[in-house]
């Protein structure tokens, strides 16, 4: 989401006439975005920006600001930890971008820009031109689920969902220049159209008679010509619905990959996280996805050592992950958030133990993937193609429905941006290997 909002930064500022510097040394105004989601984020944050001011010496009247999450959590407070500050803009207000940019050229310091939890945000196109073949385009804004670990509420507001024609209309002009893989973000992305209405009776009706409104987008974006892929993230087992299972099995352009952050495998910590499922309920969504996808792939989020979670309910997680058949995870370490109920909880895994906790997750998780990839050796797989691969200049690759990296020698013919079929020869825990058939 903030690769995403960077690139509608940068078109603003293109749009107001600056242009791209070739590299940070040569910027003279650099904008960090930063994110909250865990304290060594905002950390980084401001390491960086402290850097960049005192990059001043060798780059007199550069300017440094920031945007996103840590902007809108900490308001006027981050003058104080970054003194040389230019300008800081929150999460919603991404479009004064170049307004707070003029002032401060004009001798204004200083500047703060911040939005309240249920302003409709400023939703700033992306950049159109040299994108590559994928881009990412923001459906729903903020989130309403207020699970007990995290400051996204906090920073990204209320949910709000962009009016499906405008989402449409900026798809089909990324198509036209050359994108043929968008993914939908949201962060609960399924809850698309639940808040506020983005459907209106000038809308023309769904084809396949999609009645919620995130499977009829899905829907929607398949119709644009020039659009080969679709993915979406975050899932939640709650949009699960029977509507949304359709869409993904019966629309070509959707990828048959999900990515479903669980979080725990144990109930009373799925409780205490107030995720809204039980370990039950998210194993019934994936047996339900992988009924109608037998080739489905799944991804996922977990967090370890949340508060009071102890090795039996971690012992619970593994199993969840081996049950769930997950071919990749992220895998985090609980970092308490100011203001969220989790922070009031005793935080009493040690962070020896969640570092513990956090290698075995990943130790299962290169074993569990290796013997996912293993079993593709034989299938074919359909590929987007990228072009050279950044390992070997020699092969090409591309990725999998299932998001996977494919590498595989060039054919006579064989154009970046298209799909192609490749047999898988070869597996590595994070590659597959294979040729193009015809
Ligand atoms: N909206 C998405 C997640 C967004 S945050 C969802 O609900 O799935 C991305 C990931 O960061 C989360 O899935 C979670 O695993 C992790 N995360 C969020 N808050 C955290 C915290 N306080 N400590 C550690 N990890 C956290
Ligand atoms: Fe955070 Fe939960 Fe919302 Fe995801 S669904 S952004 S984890 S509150």
């Amino acid at each position: 989401m903030n690769v995403r909002d960077s690139e509608a930064a940068a078109a603003l500022l293109s749009a107001a006439g600056y242009e791209q510097a070739a590299s940070e040394a040569d910027a003279d105004l650099v904008i960090v975005n930063s994110c909250s989601v865990r304290a060594k984020a905002e950390e980084k944050a401001l390491g960086k920006l402290g850097l960049l001011c005192a990059s001043r010496r060798d780059h007199p009247g550069r300017l440094v600001g920031l945007m996103g999450c840590m902007a809108q959590r900490l308001g006027e407070a981050i003058f104080k930890k970054i003194p040389g500050l230019d300008f800081s803009v929150g999460t919603r207000r991404a479009g004064a971008i170049p307004r707070l940019v003029a002032r401060v050229l004009a001798g204004e310091r200083g500047l703060l820009e911040t939005s309240s939890q249920d302003e409709i945000p400023d939703v700033p196109d992306a950049h159109v031109e040299d994108m590559g073949f994928s881009a990412f385009v923001t459906i729903l804004l903020g989130c309403n689920r207020r699970c007990a670990y995290c400051i996204v509420p906090d920073v990204r507001g209320r949910e709000y969902s962009r009016p499906a024609r405008e989402i449409l209309a900026e798809i089909a002009a990324l198509a036209r220049h050359g994108v043929r893989e968008v993914t939908l973000l949201g962060q609960s992305v399924m809850n698309y159209g639940r808040m506020n209405p983005v459907w209106d009776e000038t809308d023309p009706p769904s084809p396949g008679g999609y009645r919620e409104p995130f499977p009829r987008l899905l829907e929607a974006v398949a119709a644009i010509p020039g659009v080969l892929r679709i993915r979406f993230t975050s899932g939640h087992p709650s949009g699960c619905t029977d509507e949304l299972v359709r869409a993904m099995a019966s629309l070509p352009q959707v990828c048959h990959h999900l990515h479903l952050p669980v979080q725990s495998g144990s109930d009373p910590i799925l409780k205490a996280m107030r995720r809204g499922y039980t370990r039950e309920r998210y194993l019934e969504a994936v047996g339900k996805l992988r009924a109608a996808m037998p080739d489905f792939a799944l991804t996922t989020d977990v967090i370890v050592g949340f508060p009071g979670e102890t090795e039996a309910d971690f012992e619970a997680t593994r199993t969840l992950m081996d049950e769930a058949g997950f071919d990749n995870a992220f895998i985090f370490k609980y970092s308490p958030r100011p203001g969220t109920p989790a922070a009031q909880m005793p935080d009493d895994v040690s962070d020896e133990e969640k570092m513990r906790r956090n290698q075995v997750l990943l130790a299962d998780q290169d074993r569990r993937g290796s013997a996912l990839n293993e079993a593709l050796v034989g299938t074919v797989q359909e590929v987007l193609v990228e072009g050279r691969s950044l390992r070997n200049a020699e092969r090409w690759a591309g990725r999998s429905p299932g998001n996977k990296i494919v590498v595989f020698d060039p054919v006579e013919g064989l154009e970046p941006g298209t799909l192609a079929k490749v047999a898988i020869t070869r597996a590595a825990p994070q590659t597959l290997y294979g040729e193009v058939v015809r």
